[in-house]
């Protein structure tokens, strides 16, 4: 006997199927940040909607949702009347500007907040850290938007536990990780990321706010100096 095949997109989806319609929204969301982040979706080109319904095969309603998304991230623009595209590129003064005002405020940030760790924090900027997520998966783009995600995590984390939270909003309104990872698609980007973070980690882990200074200045001068060449 032949069933019917419930698989295809339908507006009459059975109730029971809610819980996967909700997932596959976020499928789709992770899917197009991670063309995003990798430049698969160049900086500046246009978004349409149309062709990712084409190439994912879902409906209009979970694109829509996820460029929503996205847009909150300020790694999509919507404009009236044109439509999406994905946020322009970082000129080469703004991120001469965001690593400086980066530099003025996260060591200072790390050192403070090595004073406030107890272990359930450390547990947590262990965890944020992405050092154990390390090399997981085989999807190298996915992996790549996945420490994007996770590197504003461990730092967002930081400022949180410095306990200023003026400085913490303003570096968090920037989308720092997000933009600066599209500068270049490279997996040195994220492998030596990992391993300053674990210095900045043995600091925190030690108690001592000094080195943890040193370690966050230290992994900032580095990330800036990766992603300079993106200007050449
Ligand atoms: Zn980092």
């Amino acid at each position: 006997m032949q069933y019917p095949d419930l698989s295809v997109d339908s507006d009459a989806r059975p109730a029971g199927r809610i819980q996967r319609a909700n997932s596959l929204a976020g499928d789709v969301y992770e899917a197009i940040f991670a063309q995003l982040m990798s430049l698969r979706i160049a900086p500046g080109s246009r978004i349409t909607v149309d062709n990712l319904v084409r190439e994912f095969n879902v409906s209009h309603t979970p694109i829509r949702e996820a460029l929503g998304r996205l847009e909150g991230e300020g790694l999509v623009l919507k404009t009236h009347l044109i439509g999406y595209r994905a946020a322009p590129q970082i000129t080469r003064r703004r991120f001469d500007e965001l690593y400086e005002l980066r530099l003025l405020l996260e060591p200072a940030a790390a050192a403070k907040a090595t004073a406030a760790l107890d272990e359930a924090r450390l547990a947590i900027l262990r965890e944020a850290a992405g050092v154990m997520a390390r090399r997981v998966g085989k999807d190298e783009r996915l992996r790549y938007s996945n420490f994007a995600r996770q590197d504003a995590i461990f730092h967002d984390k930081i400022m949180e536990f410095a306990q200023n939270e003026l400085i913490r909003e303003t570096l968090s309104h920037q989308h720092t990780h997000f933009h600066i990872f599209r500068l270049m698609y490279h997996s040195r980007v994220t492998e030596e990321a990992l391993d300053e973070h674990e210095a900045i980690l043995a600091a925190f882990t030690a108690g001592d706010p000094r080195a943890a200074e040193k370690a966050m200045r230290v992994h900032l001068e580095n990330s800036r100096d990766r992603l300079l060449p993106a200007f050449e």
